[in-house]
């Protein structure tokens, strides 16, 4: 018996544990002291009205007899797929349903895609990232090559066209910068993975951030489909992140070495997946409805609105960041050319504010802080208030 020893390999990640001991232990030590929690990764908002009813609905079908369902369809159920493809035409994306495939959420799909390939191909991710991306390669051993995002190119890199690469992952918008790619940039990757014969694995999880005229989908770009998968969810969309619902779509257009990866997608999911709950799968397709799609909105504004707050009030006060127009994250450097972590405990002792250091998603994030809108309202205000008072000069 042979363990898979790529694990020894992986780094430990101490970021959230260490975040979690220094706002415990300052806590301990300053009793009186109200934290702001600004390294909030996960929604607070609720559930909306309309998708709790069709949730229920789905739970009292499956009480009795008449309507009750077993398994359901491989792909998902076509009530979801249908809704998912009348998303996508909203912003101009004629997806075919096959090409539609329910999961329980970004995460596992993006992980469990790597099932598809070879351990040999060179693999192309960006620098700060949101680990799962890295974490996933490394288990199965294969050699990463990062790609350098930084202030000089606003942490959106483009390809160079000199690099070799197989398997290539972007995230728009991104998670941890809040940085999204504009259509002509995007262009430039999906050419430069279509030179490659590369696949191109594009995270589109925070693509309902989008206020801008900016691609939502990496098939607003032409010839995508025959390059790229898109993973998406419900997580930040409509605050699913505990009830687990998300798609990914693989084009049958895309095509490797003679395989079909729809298909073999497909035949990965039958072997290893037996798809997402009955009730999870109705009260994601309330959520395309009209009325679920403005409830949505609804909290999606409340983040928006924090998250310009942020954004607005690091431009006063002149701190360089990107990210906050059409992301929740915002990303900023750390002021007086402190370390990621120097500035964590510097805001912690001096704000009672707590963030996430940049060094944390990787090397290019050293100088850089996180700091997140799904805080309340109230919370994000006082946050800024103390930031002036803290910040400002
Ligand atoms: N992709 C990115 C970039 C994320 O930040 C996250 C969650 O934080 C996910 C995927 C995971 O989403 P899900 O909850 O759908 O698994």
């Amino acid at each position: 018996m042979k363990i898979n020893a790529h694990y020894r390999q992986l780094e430990e990640s101490y970021l959230f544990s260490t975040i979690a001991q220094k706002a415990a232990a300052y806590q301990q030590e300053h009793p009186q002291a109200r934290l702001i929690r600004m390294g909030i990764g996960d929604v607070t908002r609720p559930l909306s009205q309309h998708v709790i009813d069709a949730f229920r609905a789905g739970v009292e079908e499956q009480g009795k007899v008449e309507t009750f369902h077993g398994y359901g369809p491989e792909q998902g159920y076509p009530f979801l797929r249908e809704a998912v493809q009348g998303y996508y035409r909203s912003f101009g994306v004629e997806l075919e349903l096959d090409d539609i495939f329910i999961s329980d959420g970004a995460k596992s799909d993006v992980g469990n895609i790597l099932d598809l390939f070879d351990r040999d191909n060179l693999v192309l991710i960006p620098d700060p990232v949101y680990p799962v991306y890295r974490d996933t390669n490394q288990m199965a051993g294969r050699t990463i090559t990062y790609l350098n995002a930084n202030k000089e190119n606003g942490f959106l890199p483009l390809p160079d066209r000199t690099q070799r690469a197989d398997l290539i992952y972007l995230c728009s918008p991104n998670n941890p910068t809040g940085a999204a790619y504009s259509r002509e940039q995007l262009a430039e990757w999906v050419a430069y993975a279509r030179e490659q014969q590369a696949v191109l694995l594009f995270d589109a999880a925070y693509e309902a951030f989008v206020q801008e005229d900016l691609p939502r989908s990496i098939f607003e770009i032409e010839g995508a489909e025959t390059c790229a998968v898109e993973f998406c969810s419900l997580s930040k969309t409509a605050g699913f992140t505990g009830t687990r619902c998300g798609y990914t779509v693989v084009p049958s257009a895309l095509m490797r070495d003679g395989m079909s990866l729809r298909k073999m997608w497909l035949r990965r999911q039958t072997t290893k997946f037996n798809g997402v709950s009955y009730p999870v799968q109705r009260a994601a397709a309330a959520v395309f409805t009209e009325e679920g799609l403005r409830e949505c909105r609804r909290s999606l504004r409340v983040y928006q609105s924090n998250a310009r707050r942020i954004s607005d009030t690091l431009e006063e006060l002149d701190i360089w960041h990107v990210g906050g127009k059409n992301s929740p994250y915002i990303w900023m450097e750390c002021p007086g050319g402190r370390s990621s972590w120097e500035f964590f405990d510097d805001l912690l002792e001096r704000a009672q504010v707590l963030g996430t250091p940049g060094s944390g998603f990787g090397r290019n994030g050293e100088g850089f802080f996180r700091l997140t809108a799904f805080g309340t309202p109230e919370d994000t205000a006082e946050a800024m208030e103390r930031f002036r008072a803290v910040y400002g000069r």
